[in-house]
């Protein structure tokens, strides 16, 4: 393909896109194929011969269409959304000629510089704790996802503390041995309820982990008493906990953990890394009705939140902010011949490689800069509270039809989560109500374990429903459990 070749591609390619936008409201969210569907769709090994561009293209429709989930149509109410937009495809088009692997400021020094102002500019928007921009200690960087933030965060954790314990002990296989027994003994934390990538994390890094309790009775939150309890416990079996990750709106249902209780227990713990995960929620953050959230943030050493979620930049794009990089490059600069330079010997220009745990980075910041001068602050802010909206609406519905269902919990940024509570069976016109001997027998106090009985029959009925609606493909819903009941 030459240039001229590559003009016409890209210009069919282009309103190939913009038609597949306009159309995506009345296409069925889910896929129809069974698994397995592409291979006999494909040769056996790839072409001998260069094919035209025509024919490859065609395949869009032919290979690929029947196989997406289209989670860009306003009927996927799935996991949490992955919002994208022109302007960020643009900037994805852009960073895909561009092409280059930035891990240091002369690989390009447009793409570090933008990602540092970026970065401070979307700090700025979230109204961070000015602890987390890169005028003072801190700064940000891009990474692709929330999990690989949550590995890099860890691991930083647990080097600071070896090297803060071991900081007066001479180089040598003492010290070595030493950090390995330390490491032994290093417990990571996370509520119960977060993110199953802190517990990744922990895997990767090679330590313990353990949950904290965030039971119903705190909203599925984690409390400070609860925190400081699970250290106290681990230190009585001779664990060390070193890393905390504090949920800022959970996967299950978008719960806050105690941020101004947690931040004063950060005081006292100050070998304890407190990492924000708020992968999805810290977008709600714009808001100055939820900023009331953010100074207790200052206390704690990162915060993560993914713009490829809420924030119309198309994915991959995880904002990873951090209070002292120097904890980030103690741990991952590590400098062979072939990387040094003028530039970075002489300590003046950010070298993103050393804060993070790949080499090689792509320009993600150019989707953003392009994303936050398109929309504005007022524009995004527009979108985040229409989402939050909307999550109040479909509460209201919900609640108006207590003969059907019951909200589990309060709308939450958009979240809702909810339990089918009329017992009978699926389908317009059924009638017959199957809750009503349990309940009777509930109210004249005949089966004693009634209770956990209705309870079960309700999350009974509320998997049926939810497979029901997937199976029909028109809209996308997902399912968890929380505190036992399924919704
Ligand atoms: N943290 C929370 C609270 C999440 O809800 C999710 C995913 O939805 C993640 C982390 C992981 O996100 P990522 O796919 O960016 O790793």
């Amino acid at each position: 393909m030459d240039s001229s070749q590559f003009r016409a591609a890209a210009k069919e390619a282009i309103d190939e896109i913009a038609t597949y936008y306009e159309t995506l409201p009345s296409r069925p969210v889910l896929s129809t194929v069974t698994p397995g569907y592409l291979r006999p769709l494909l040769p056996e090994s790839p072409p001998e011969e260069g094919e035209p561009w025509e024919k490859i293209q065609a395949d869009i429709s032919r290979v690929i269409m029947p196989g997406l989930t289209h989670w860009n149509s306003p009927k996927f109410m799935a996991f949490f959304p992955c919002n994208s937009s022109f302007p960020a495809m643009l900037g994805e088009m852009y960073s895909g000629a561009f092409n280059a692997a930035a891990f240091n400021w002369i690989c390009s020094p447009a793409i570090t510089e933008l990602e540092t102002v970026m970065m401070d500019w979307v700090a700025q928007l979230l109204a961070l704790p000015k602890e987390f921009l890169s005028h003072g200690e801190g700064g940000g960087i891009i990474q692709g996802t929330a999990s690989e933030v949550t590995v890099t965060a860890l691991v930083a954790a647990r080097e600071r503390i070896i090297r803060r314990k071991l900081i007066d002990m001479p180089e040598g296989e003492e010290k070595i041995d030493t950090a390995a027994d330390i490491r032994g003994k290093l417990v990571a934390l996370g509520s119960e309820h977060a993110h199953s990538s802190t517990q990744k994390a922990a895997l990767v890094a090679g330590t313990r982990y353990r949950s904290v309790p965030a039971p119903k009775e705190t909203n599925y939150a984690v409390t400070a008493s609860a925190l400081r309890q699970t250290i106290q416990e681990c230190r009585a079996r001779g664990h060390e906990p070193f890393y905390f990750t504090i949920t800022l709106g959970s996967t299950g249902t978008c719960a806050i953990d105690d941020l101004n209780g947690i931040a004063a227990l950060a005081a006292t713990e100050p070998n304890l890394w407190i990492h924000v995960d708020a992968a999805y929620a810290g977008s709600a953050l714009l808001l100055p009705e939820y900023q009331h959230l953010c100074p207790p943030l200052a206390a704690f050493d990162s915060f993560n939140f993914n713009l490829h979620k809420w924030l119309l930049v198309n994915f991959d794009c995880s904002a990873f902010f951090v209070k002292r990089r120097k904890d980030l490059i103690d741990t991952y600069s590590i400098t062979p011949s072939y990387l040094r330079n003028p530039h970075s010997e002489a300590g003046l220009v950010t070298d993103y490689r050393d804060w993070q745990i790949p080499l090689g980075r792509r320009f993600r910041s150019l989707k953003v800069w392009f994303v936050l001068r398109s929309f504005g602050a007022q524009g995004l802010r527009t979108f985040v509270r229409r989402t939050v909206a909307l999550g109040v609406f479909f509460a209201d519905l919900i609640k108006r039809r207590p003969d059907v269902f019951g909200l589990v919990t309060e709308p939450a940024f958009g979240l809702v989560t909810f339990q089918i509570r009329n017992l009978g069976p699926l389908g317009a016109g059924a009638r017959a109500n199957r809750v009503v001997p349990v309940r009777d027998a509930l109210t004249n106090g005949f089966e004693p374990d009634a209770d956990a009985q209705y309870a079960e029959l309700v999350n009974q009925k509320t998997r049926e429903v939810y497979e029901a609606v997937n199976a029909k493909g028109e809209f996308f819903l997902t399912s968890t459990v929380v505190g036992g009941q399924y919704v």
